[in-house]
């Protein structure tokens, strides 16, 4: 955790006026991948990487954006913030400014200091962190008020149409509605969500392969292509078909055999993945966590068998941790090609754990990985300084 003090009087040093400051969390997904743009189920769960945003108002109409990761000075006239993206870590700030605009925000002069401790780009998406807590912090200087499910969407817009990253709502959605303790399940049709309670003593230990390959965004377009294909099949026989979400198991075993071998894999996937979510969510809850640790094995081996969006490195993490004491499940998480593994392991065991499947993978890859330990933490707040 970021000490918030030392925040409070850098701010004041610099800019010579107290702030308030507003948290959003970085999250990790349990189960349920590439079901988001299948109007599917995901479950993820905010944790406790966090960026702080403290934020003061101006008495003139400039806008100071500044980041402690991220040195360096640009003022802005908030009457004329840059119509397109400035191609620089600000935009993700001036895209949520501008959302809130148009969705009838007023915005005033303000200082603004970030400061983040989630790992940039390694699959615990800071840039949703960044959004949510911007957003609280400008919403805070006017009167218009927003829910929080509100918020999701509007930084969900903002990275997608200011940032130019096709993201799903589910980032934002749990970076905003998080709670301790508790992975979320969200229906990303209709963004109703309900908590599944992680059982106490358990840690979610965050691998990252520390590869990305290049396959990703050519792979992730080519696969939503391939779910569309999918779903003109199924609305032929049934043209209350939407989205691959709307096919049952059933209807897989019945017709699904008529679809190309690619096609009805991709399908198989996405129709058992957010049967195993939903499977997911009762398992938690039911503190069964045998049955969670095989649904989330089972996800592992049909991204990789059925989606084929894993690869080696994703492989060898996964493969590194069974057998570790205190280890529950894991998978894969994020988009694929690359990007970092989640595992459900027992408290006690996690520092042990930690180090263990560190040194299986980098003697299996050559590869030394960076382990994110963290536990189920609230969303988006302000932070009381008193
Ligand atoms: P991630 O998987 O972490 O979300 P992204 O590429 O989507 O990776 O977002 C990372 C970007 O978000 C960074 O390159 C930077 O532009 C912005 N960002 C995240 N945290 C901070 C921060 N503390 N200060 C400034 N910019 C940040
Ligand atoms: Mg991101």
């Amino acid at each position: 955790m970021v000490n918030l003090r030392e925040l409070a009087q850098q701010f004041e040093e610099r800019f010579r006026n107290a702030p308030r400051i507003f948290r959003a969390p970085g999250r990790v997904n349990l189960i349920g991948e590439h079901t988001d743009y299948n109007e599917g189920f995901v479950m993820p769960a905010a944790v406790e990487f966090s960026s702080l945003v403290a934020i003061a108002p101006r008495k003139d109409r400039k806008l100071l954006i500044q980041s402690n990761q991220f040195p360096g000075d640009l003022e802005f006239d908030v009457d004329r913030l840059p119509a397109q993206r400035t191609g620089t870590w600000r935009d993700y700030v001036l895209g949520v400014a501008l959302a809130l605009r148009q969705h009838g925000s007023d915005l005033q002069g303000a200082n603004l200091l970030v400061h983040g401790n989630v790992p940039i780009g390694s699959g615990l998406s800071s840039s949703a962190s960044i959004e949510v807590a911007s957003a609280l912090a400008f919403i805070s200087l006017d009167s218009k008020r927003f829910s929080l499910p509100e918020i999701a969407k509007l930084c969900r817009q903002a990275e997608n149409e200011y940032v130019g990253a096709r993201v799903g709502i589910m980032d934002q959605f749990v970076s905003c509605m998080g709670k301790a303790g508790h992975a979320l399940l969200l229906d990303c049709r209709s963004l109703e969500f309900q908590f599944a309670h992680i059982p106490a003593g358990i840690e979610l230990v965050v691998c990252n392969t520390m590869v990305k390959h290049d396959l990703a965004t050519g792979a992730y377009n080519q696969r939503r292509a391939e779910c569309e294909e999918g779903v003109r099949f199924f609305a032929k026989a049934d043209p209350g078909i939407r989205a691959l979400r709307d096919v049952s198991s059933e209807m897989l075993e019945r017709i699904g055999g008529d679809l190309s071998l690619t096609i009805r894999k991709r399908c198989t996937h996405v129709i058992r993945e957010n049967q195993r979510t939903l499977d997911a969510a009762r398992a938690l809850g039911d503190g069964d966590l045998a049955r969670m640790g095989k649904l989330m094995r089972e996800s592992h081996e049909s991204l990789r068998d059925l989606y084929e969006v894993s690869c080696r490195e994703l492989d060898a993490m996964v493969a590194a941790a069974e057998g570790l004491p205190g280890f529950i499940g894991g998978r894969m998480t994020g988009g694929g090609f690359g990007g970092c593994t989640v595992n459900l392991v027992r408290e006690e065991n996690a520092a042990d754990f930690s180090s263990q499947i560190a040194q299986r993978y980098c003697q299996a890859t050559g590869i030394t990985p960076q382990i994110y330990p963290c536990h189920a933490d609230n969303g988006a707040q302000e932070l009381s300084l008193s």
